[in-house]
């Protein structure tokens, strides 16, 4: 049967829906694979829908080919990698093509340069700025399946680019997005997302419903299911995504703007294995130190985490972060760059560690949840070498042999392999539909994946407390945040960093503790910190009566590397100095002296004027 033809200038009939369905690699891997994906889409057409399908190389075949490329060469360039990486795609799309003709029905397939997939020019990270719909639309109106070549685009040199590891899901729903397409769905060899990975942690639990900022958050920090710049498409652009198995029928996750339960503390955890290290020590504590070293990391397209900065009594600093274990060697090439300009004393690495982390919106109204986190890995005996909170998450940084067993032990403190008693919070009727005429105004006004800053926000309200000299073994964060509690303190920010980053003991090694409290509460934690470290044998406590917190919100702030650069680069030409640093997918938060607050907002306010919303 053939689909019902559409000619653009035929008023009488209803606009026809129209449908995005991703197929990833495992739902293409063999011919049959394809030939169920086919009849899939045809169904869908044939129920009365326009479809476009988005594809995936097949099986392991991106890897594959990123593996004969490194039997050739360690360094192949950029350019040359996208050239052949891109081919993975263009197999799939032809074969699915083949496949629908075979079935009878009409399909075109089209490479990310034949659609208009425009792009920059970052190799092996491109990201989009505009998509043309003229002939997909065109193709569909002539009954035809288009399908789309997933993680691929075209420069403005027509050079072809891809977009980054998992790039297809982000082809899905910026095609979605510019083809306002009633439904997203993503097809994968999972039936939903899960509160964790459920290949390291089996107990995980499929939820129904989950924000954009808690999938954005968590697909950021390593939840692999979806691509997380795809989830910065749904939210900037309102796209309803279903992510669900393509071996079944099921209703799977709907990726949307209310999550199911908005007041769960944590609503999943996350687990990214090949992080790296990096300490800086002893550098000079002064504005613009911070920007020497990010900015040249963020020059070559590296992003960030974890960044902690701790100020030493001799008026030094360490700063400690941590990027993606294959992008190590090249971000230390930049740090060596940047200590011929800010001379530090001394530069170490540690590639062997993972980062664990937990998400949850109603996190930052509750207290004790980073301590049930650090409690919870003190009893399995597991060293947290570095701690990092934000609004929605806590990250800690463990040694990595050690990190599947730390999240499968914070999955099961949060109690996430059980339905949550709270009732399901139904969504508000309209919310997906958003205002169309004001996101179609937002596609044709700027590059699609442009930064977007919603808020730039200044708390003076907190002040600073930090321990330093922190026994670097075991079961102390957990100590240290019970003792607080135990006092009534509310922690806000927390950051922890161990200067000895692991296979360098010649560094020394004693971790050094902060965290912000409300300044009418500053006497209070002094006390308890100073019992604190008494009892475990730390070697001082410091404070700050009045602290500024300063946060720049947004969407993908982390995928943008220039975000926090910026930042820093605006306080520092003010003169102003970082004290805390802490950075999330949809905040970055730093804390400056107190009195620095107002300057620092007008700083930021101005350095960020273009890119607000
Ligand atoms: P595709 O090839 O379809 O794009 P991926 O391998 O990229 O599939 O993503 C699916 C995998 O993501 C699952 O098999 C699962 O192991 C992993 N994963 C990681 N975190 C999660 C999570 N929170 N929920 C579901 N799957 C997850
Ligand atoms: N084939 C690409 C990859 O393996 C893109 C994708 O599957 O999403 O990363
Ligand atoms: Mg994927």
């Amino acid at each position: 049967m053939q689909a019902r033809r559409r000619d653009t200038t035929d008023f009488n009939l209803p606009p026809m829906p129209l449908i995005v369905q991703k197929f990833g690699g495992s739902s293409v891997a063999n011919p049959e694979k394809i030939l169920r994906a086919a009849r899939r889409a045809i169904r869908a057409q044939q129920e009365g829908n326009q479809v476009v399908m988005v594809v995936s190389a097949m099986g392991d075949t991106t890897d594959d080919l990123l593996d004969l490329a490194a039997k050739i060469t360690d360094k192949p360039p950029a350019r040359e990698m996208d050239m052949l990486l891109s081919t993975g795609e263009q197999v799939s799309v032809a074969l699915m093509a083949i496949a629908i003709h075979s079935l009878g029905h009409q399909a075109v397939s089209l490479t990310g340069a034949q659609i208009g997939v425009k792009t920059d020019g970052t190799f092996r990270k491109a990201r989009i700025r505009s998509i043309e719909t003229a002939r997909l639309r065109k193709l569909l109106d002539e009954g035809n399946i288009v399908i789309a070549a997933g993680f691929q685009g075209i420069d403005d040199h027509f050079n072809i680019t891809t977009l980054g590891r998992g790039g297809s899901d982000t082809t899905a729903v910026a095609l979605a997005a510019v083809l306002r397409a009633d439904a997203c769905e993503i097809y994968t060899d999972v039936d939903g997302v899960y509160t964790t990975d459920p290949r390291v942690v089996p107990e995980a639990r499929r939820v129904g419903r989950i924000g954009y900022d808690e999938m954005l958050e968590l697909a950021s920090l390593g939840a692999g299911v979806m691509h997380s710049r795809s989830i910065e498409f749904g939210k900037k652009f309102d796209v309803p995504i279903h992510v669900r198995s393509s071996f079944t029928d099921q209703p799977g996750t709907m990726i949307v703007a209310e999550p199911e339960r908005p007041d769960l503390p944590v609503s999943g955890a996350a687990i990214t294995k090949d992080e790296a290290l990096i300490t800086v020590q002893g550098v000079p504590d002064k504005p613009g130190t911070s920007l020497e070293i990010f900015a040249r990391i963020a020059a070559k397209n590296i992003s960030v985490d974890m960044i902690v900065q701790n100020v030493g009594e001799s008026g030094k600093a360490d700063i400690s972060f941590t990027v993606p274990q294959n992008e190590l060697a090249a971000a230390l090439d930049a740090v060596r760059d940047a200590d011929l300009i800010v001379g530090a004393e001394a530069i170490a690495s540690d590639d062997q560690v993972a980062k664990v982390s937990v998400v949850g919106l109603g996190m930052a109204r509750q207290t004790g949840v980073a301590q049930k986190m650090f409690r919870a890995l003190a009893d399995a005996g597991i060293n947290i070498q570095m701690i990092t909170t934000s609004e929605i998450k806590i990250s800690v940084l463990v040694s990595r042999d050690r990190a599947a067993e730390a999240l499968r032990i914070v999955h099961h403190a949060f109690s996430l392999d059980e339905e949550p008693h709270s009732p399901i919070r139904p969504l508000t009727p309209h919310a997906a539909a958003g205002d169309a005429a004001e996101i179609v105004s937002r596609l044709q006004s700027m590059n699609m994946e442009d930064l977007t800053i919603d808020e730039i926000s200044l708390d003076n309200t907190q002040a600073r407390v930090t321990i330093s000299g922190v026994p670097d073994k075991p079961g102390i964060a957990a100590k240290v945040f019970e003792d607080v509690a135990a006092a009534g303190v509310f922690v806000d920010m927390i950051v922890q960093s161990h200067p000895a980053a692991g296979g360098h003991p010649s560094i020394g090694g004693s971790a050094t503790l902060s965290f912000t409290v409300p300044q009418n509460q500053l006497s209070k934690s002094v006390d308890a910190a100073r019992r604190i470290a008494q009892n475990l044998g730390c070697k001082g406590v410091s404070s700050s009566p009045i602290i500024a917190k300063l946060s720049v919100s947004g969407v993908g702030l982390r995928t943008h590397t220039g975000v926090a650069i910026r930042m820093f680069k605006a306080l520092a030409e003010a003169g102003i100095n970082l004290e805390m640093i802490n950075t999330s997918e949809v905040r970055v938060n730093v804390v400056v002296e107190g009195l620095s607050g107002e300057k620092g907002l007008k700083q930021l306010q101005t350095a960020f004027a273009d890119v607000m919303r």
